[in-house]
């Protein structure tokens, strides 16, 4: 091996897991921290949960709690537009339709006239 240019092995570097186990590695640092290790992984415990770093699945549910929120408040907002035009506008075409039918019904009265 050329001489300076390789780091220290260590044979007996302590890993700290955040479940607080800690065991002994060889590695190039004397120690070392992981977030998940043999004691704790769900593959190894058998056992169904949620591998939380740096609190990314709070996040994710605060996000998806905001985002309900959002969803929640425009519906309510569109329902109540919604019964505000019911009650006091027509649409075009029922107004067209209204027209419609008054012009008819004049030019039936117009006829009968005419025709008395
Ligand atoms: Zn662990």
């Amino acid at each position: 091996m050329k001489k300076g240019i390789h780091p220290n092995y260590n044979d007996k570097a302590q890993v700290t897991c955040s479940c607080g186990n800690v065991f002994t590695v060889g590695s190039v640092s004397e120690t070392l921290t992981v977030d998940i290790c043999n004691k704790c992984h769900p593959f190894f415990t058998g056992e169904m949960k949620f591998v939380d770093r740096q609190g990314r699945v709070d996040k994710f549910l605060k996000k998806m709690q905001a985002a309900q929120q959002v969803q929640q408040t425009s519906k309510s907002k569109k329902a109540k537009a919604d019964d505000a035009d019911a009650g006091d506008s027509k649409s075009y075409k029922d107004i067209l339709r209204e027209q419609q039918t008054a012009m008819k019904k004049a030019e039936k009265a117009n006829k009968a006239e005419l025709a008395a």
